[in-house]
């Protein structure tokens, strides 16, 4: 049985703190919604205690509504943040989700849905973000597409067309709207994967967008540090969310999920939340142009 999560600092042993394979088979259409998933995932609702640090930040996260995205919000929030929140539109019902639990925080959140490939709403999006929130210190880019397929020819140009403009024109396009609206000490925190480095045979176009995201996340953090702002990346493992049964997975491989690293299970997104609080806070001063893998243990290289 797997050890009943508490918060993000009671001494618990990693691999029986969550859920293991096996799961029970599912899926849904994308984007999807945690609100459909089995078991739930943790993104830290009732798990995660947070300590000011962040107290007085005005974040914008993408796709934050759920998994990872939702994660971050509840920490950053229980951190002191004010959030501007951005997902599809098909993705509301998980956003309202998010919206309340912010709001139950004491911080402003500002609901701001779109759709990511179009280059005109990123730029607007980071407006209105800016605006709302009287400012804007931290970027998260957690949104993304990842569609599993098995042979090179199944992959159509439209899935590798939005498969690269979710991944990578839409964080040039968010950078670049942000990036001088930022103050000295504005932080930019970018997500790989650990398929930047492993990429998996069936994930031929997210992998290539993800090494690219690497790139860019070092070389626009050696441009930026002139302002004073800093830019990292988080590269998760599998973690348990909704992107892998939408099709992220051929859905046979849902029910082992995780069970080949080294924790043998899949890490929720709880457990990434505290990676992008240390990286946005003054904690991590000195550490931009990195990448910080959360992996259950298959090590970066
Ligand atoms: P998720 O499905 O909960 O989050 C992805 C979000 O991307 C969606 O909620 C959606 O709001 C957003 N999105 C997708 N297309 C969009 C578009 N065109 N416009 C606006 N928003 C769009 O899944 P997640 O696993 O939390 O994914 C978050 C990030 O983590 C992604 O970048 C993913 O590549 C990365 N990641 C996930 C895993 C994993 O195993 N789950 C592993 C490594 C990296
Ligand atoms: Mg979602």
């Amino acid at each position: 049985m797997p050890g009943k999560p508490q918060n993000q600092f009671t001494l618990q042993n990693p691999l029986t703190q969550y859920p293991h394979p096996p799961f029970p088979a599912q899926g849904q259409p994308a984007p999807g919604l945690d609100a459909h998933m089995q078991p739930k995932p943790d993104h830290g609702e009732t798990t995660y205690t947070g300590f000011g640090r962040l107290v007085g930040r005005r974040a914008l996260i993408t796709g934050a509504d759920s998994g990872i995205g939702r994660a971050v919000a509840i920490a950053f929030a229980r951190e002191g943040a004010d959030i501007a929140l951005n997902y599809l539109p098909t993705e509301e019902r998980d956003a309202r989700e998010v919206v309340q639990l912010i709001e139950t925080e004491g911080r402003k959140v500002v609901a701001l849905p779109g759709d990511l490939k179009d280059p005109r709403f990123c730029s607007q999006l980071v407006d209105q973000a800016h605006e709302q929130l009287d400012g804007l210190d931290i970027l998260v880019n957690v949104a993304g597409k990842q569609v599993a397929r098995k042979d090179i020819g199944q992959i159509t140009h439209e899935q590798f067309d939005h498969t690269l403009k979710t991944n990578v024109y839409a964080l040039f396009w968010l950078c670049q709207a942000a990036v001088p609206l930022m103050p000295a000490g504005a932080t930019i925190i970018n997500t790989a994967s650990i398929q930047s480095y492993q990429p998996s045979a069936t994930l031929l176009d997210y992998a290539t967008t993800k090494a690219a995201i690497v790139a860019f996340t070092k070389a626009l953090a050696k441009q930026v540090i002139e302002r004073g702002i800093r830019v990292n990346a988080v590269a998760p493992g599998p973690i348990w969310t909704v992107l892998q049964p939408s099709g992220g997975q051929p859905p046979e491989k849902i029910p082992d999920f995780g069970g080949h690293t080294p924790m043998k299970r899949p890490g929720q997104p709880a457990e990434c939340a505290p990676l992008y609080v240390l990286l946005a806070s003054q904690e991590s001063s000195y550490i931009t142009g990195e990448v910080f893998g959360v992996t259950g243990g298959n090590p970066l290289p």
